[in-house]
């Protein structure tokens, strides 16, 4: 057996993760969310967790610094998966990236005028391929978080970000005005490590496989 590292990230990935890794008989010997540590044991002597910001997870995988990682499709599709074999989409952390505007906006009578439109997003390539695929033109400014306060000063006439419930958006007196995706996190693979470390790799992908929950 290979020694296999799993990069994840603090949260809803982590906590949305233990069955997988439960499933595949994995138990980690601290609880990520409590601790300060960074590379966490698990119950298998070969098998250890890293934990890196959800962005970076990716990164740590495509590079061969983790073997395996669980990444949300938002930061898949920013990181372009260059390196990354994705086998599996695990079905958690399930949201939808969407646009949303100020609810006195005319989102509507803006795409219909073919007027410029201000977007605010951290998700700048997913943006620009939505709006380049309807033939907008969008000026992109890109922030890093807490995007529903961009439309409410000005910064920004419409935002595009992950909706799950709506109610961040209703707070702040916006709506989301058109569906670009659903969103789930995946599994990810090191292209090389599928290869060298396969006879490890296998039976944990068949594992994460039948945890998979049905009819979603
Ligand atoms: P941070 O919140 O620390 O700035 P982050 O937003 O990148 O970091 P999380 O909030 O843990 O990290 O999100 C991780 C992943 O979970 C996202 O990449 C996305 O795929 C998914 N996600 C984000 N928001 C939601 C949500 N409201 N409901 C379900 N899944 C979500
Ligand atoms: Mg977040």
């Amino acid at each position: 057996m290979s020694d296999i590292t799993i990069a994840l990230s603090k949260g809803r990935i982590y906590e949305d993760t233990v069955p997988f890794l439960k499933a595949a008989g994995i138990v980690a010997q601290d609880d990520p969310d409590a601790s300060r540590k960074l590379i966490i044991a698990t119950n298998q002597p070969q098998v250890r967790l890293i934990m890196v910001r959800a962005t970076d997870v990716p990164t740590y995988v495509q590079y061969g610094a983790a073997d395996l990682g669980v990444a949300g499709k938002d930061v898949l599709l920013e990181h372009g998966g260059a390196g990354l074999y994705q086998p599996l989409d695990l079905k958690i952390a399930r949201c939808r990236m969407m646009v949303a505007v100020r609810n006195d906006f005319d989102y509507a009578a803006t795409v219909f005028q073919g007027a410029r439109l201000r977007v605010a997003t951290k998700y700048v390539k997913t943006a620009r391929d939505h709006f380049a695929a309807k033939g907008m033109h969008v000026d992109l400014i890109k922030l890093y978080g807490s995007m529903e306060l961009a439309p409410l000063v000005g910064l920004a006439d419409a935002i595009v970000d992950l909706v799950s419930t709506g109610s961040t958006l209703k707070a702040n007196q916006l709506q989301a005005v058109e569906e670009i995706m659903p969103i789930s996190a995946r599994l990810i693979v090191n292209q090389a490590a599928l290869k060298l470390k396969n006879n490890t790799i296998q039976p944990l992908l068949e594992a994460f496989s039948a945890a998979i929950p049905a009819n979603l």
